[in-house]
């Protein structure tokens, strides 16, 4: 059985007092019977680091580069990274591939610089409500996730690989609007058949794949209980201890 993910997106907020508040009013909902992470941003890793010492909880940051080192302003290595302690990391989030125009080529050779240095991506897919109207949602997701399992295939070992699949419909993130638990299943077997197809049942059956988009303690429950819905990847309640504490509990 796959267990349960349960991963946080701080995206750009959050600030010295308000990271430790939250992390320590989490701290105390989480054991081993599900993993919890949470992504903040670059400057925040150290601290972030610091608070999480000894604790079950991943970190990472939310974008990683592609490239080792040299004249790349802006960037972050997974070196840097591993520096840091972080063992997870976020890459395709749909915010990087619109506001930074990253494509589905780039985003797989993030994923495959995250692996090389032993950090498991986080790989996040998902259509617009343009594309789900359209019927395109398994051609749009079929492309983002092609050049990732290409990509990727090389490092698994024994039916398994480190890497974690978010499906986030674009139009359920941070509009209040959830899929709901009957569309988000069809898209993560969809997801998970198209894995068997590429890379055989064992690969399939151990890849965790998560749900994104307006995830609240009130609807957490009944969206996790799907049967290839293996967590969360939590945008906005994540900012709220008591909030990631209830999507905690449900998972
Ligand atoms: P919300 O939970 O705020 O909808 O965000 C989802 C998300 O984008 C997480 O990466």
């Amino acid at each position: 059985a796959r267990k349960k993910l349960v991963a946080g997106n701080w995206k750009m907020n959050g600030n010295f007092d308000a990271n430790e508040g939250l992390i320590l009013g989490f701290l105390a909902e989480v054991d081993e019977q599900v993993d919890v992470s949470v992504f903040c941003p670059f400057p925040y890793l150290a601290q972030v680091g610091k608070l999480l010492e000894g604790q079950q909880v991943a970190f990472g940051s939310q974008d990683v580069s592609a490239k080792a080192s040299g004249a790349y302003t802006g960037e972050v290595s997974v070196d840097m990274l591993n520096e840091f302690g972080v063992t997870q990391v976020l890459v395709g989030h749909s915010e990087r591939r619109q506001y930074h125009a990253e494509s589905s080529v780039t985003v797989a050779e993030k994923a495959v610089a995250a692996i090389s240095g032993g950090i498991t991506p986080i790989v996040c897919v998902g259509e617009t409500l343009a594309e789900r109207e359209a019927g395109r949602v398994e051609e749009v997701i079929a492309d983002q996730l092609d050049p990732v399992v290409e990509q990727c295939a090389k490092f698994i070992e024994n039916g398994v690989w480190n890497l974690v699949i978010a499906y986030e419909p674009v139009w359920a993130i941070g509009t209040g609007v959830t899929a709901s638990p009957e569309q988000a299943q069809e898209v993560h077997a969809m997801i998970r058949a198209r894995l068997n197809a590429m890379l055989g049942a064992e690969v399939a059956q151990s890849t965790r794949i998560l749900y994104g988009g307006s995830v609240k303690p009130g609807n957490a429950s009944e969206i996790f209980a799907k049967e290839d819905i293996d967590g969360g990847l939590i945008g906005g309640a994540a900012l709220s201890s008591d909030d990631f504490s209830g999507i905690i509990r449900a998972a």
